[in-house]
């Protein structure tokens, strides 16, 4: 008999090019993808005269020989990419996403604060292009929405529910994005419509809440990575279910996790639950 020998070539490393390359999460990109043994850093962006341009792509993290020079032209970082990952700001979504449509190549997107509008160009970059879309790229945190979501099925609507959020000094947008995924979770486990329960500010003479309302709170300070929690609160008894990042390296895992993912996929708007296989 005639057994073939394994090949043992090694599968050529996954091309990922980081927008915002010098952003905080820029940096945790290109540091934990410069760690992977199976993806390289092929480039990066910061905009029109940011005084990074021009600088190699690993010096705001330190490790100046990465071989890239950080450019202000996205579409040659799409060219050059199998996937591009974008945590930057939502006026260059529509950007990005039409160039991820427009070549065809895979996009991580991790931007949040987007948009109606925005969210609709990303929809229809969907059409030529493998893009995966995720508020909070965490395994945890994605844990926590699932558990959301069986939480409010399983209970009646004798339960209120609010969701509260701890972000750094410097967001800009609130709630943060992870907030409303979580708000999302628990109305579709209760089956019911999030924009017309959700109670997004409570300031001055607001009355009793209302039965069924989702509420939002959101904390604002220092350093804090990020922190959410889903509280039940019934007469007598209060569930609390919550996630603290305390590193921003989790985001990246799990944006390198959703890049090696899109490999071979067909296009289309994918989340970190098909990612992490805990769609239904
Ligand atoms: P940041 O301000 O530190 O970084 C953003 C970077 O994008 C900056 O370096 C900025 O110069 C760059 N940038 C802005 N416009 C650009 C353009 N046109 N071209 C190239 N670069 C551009 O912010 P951050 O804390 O890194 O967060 C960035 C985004 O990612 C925010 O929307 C944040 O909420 C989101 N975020 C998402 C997750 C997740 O898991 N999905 C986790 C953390 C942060």
């Amino acid at each position: 008999m005639v057994t073939k020998a394994k090949s043992k070539e090694a599968a050529p490393k996954l091309r990922v090019g980081v927008l915002g390359c010098a952003g905080r999460m820029g940096r945790a990109l290109v540091r934990t993808i410069g760690a992977a043994e199976d993806a390289m850093v092929v480039g990066g962006t910061e905009p029109e005269g940011s005084p990074w341009i021009g600088q190699d792509v690993g010096v705001p993290i330190g490790l100046p020989d990465i071989g890239s020079a950080i450019d202000a032209d996205p579409r040659a970082l799409f060219e050059r990419s199998d996937v591009v990952l974008d945590f930057t700001s939502p006026a260059v979504t529509a950007l990005h996403a039409g160039l991820a449509g427009a070549t065809g190549v895979a996009y991580v997107l991790g931007t949040t604060g987007t948009s109606a509008a925005e969210e609709q160009s990303v929809w229809a970059a969907s059409k030529q292009s493998v893009i995966v879309r995720a508020a909070n790229m965490s395994l945890g945190l994605n844990l926590l929405l699932g558990l959301a979501r069986k939480a409010a099925t399983a209970l009646d609507l004798d339960f209120d529910a609010d969701v509260l959020e701890y972000h750094h000094k410097h967001k800009i947008d609130a709630p943060s994005g992870t907030a409303i995924a979580l708000g999302h979770a628990v109305a579709a486990g209760r089956r019911q419509d999030h924009e017309s329960v959700a109670t997004w500010v409570r300031h001055g003479q607001t009355g009793a809440r209302k039965r069924g309302d989702i509420g939002y709170a959101v904390l604002r300070g220092g350093d804090v990575v990020g922190e959410h929690t889903v509280f039940f609160a019934a007469d007598g008894e209060r569930i609390e279910l919550s996630h603290r990042a305390t590193n921003r390296d989790i985001f990246a895992r799990g944006a390198l996790a959703a890049a090696r993912w899109t490999r071979g996929k067909k296009p289309g708007l994918y989340g970190m639950a098909d990612v992490l296989g805990l769609a239904d």
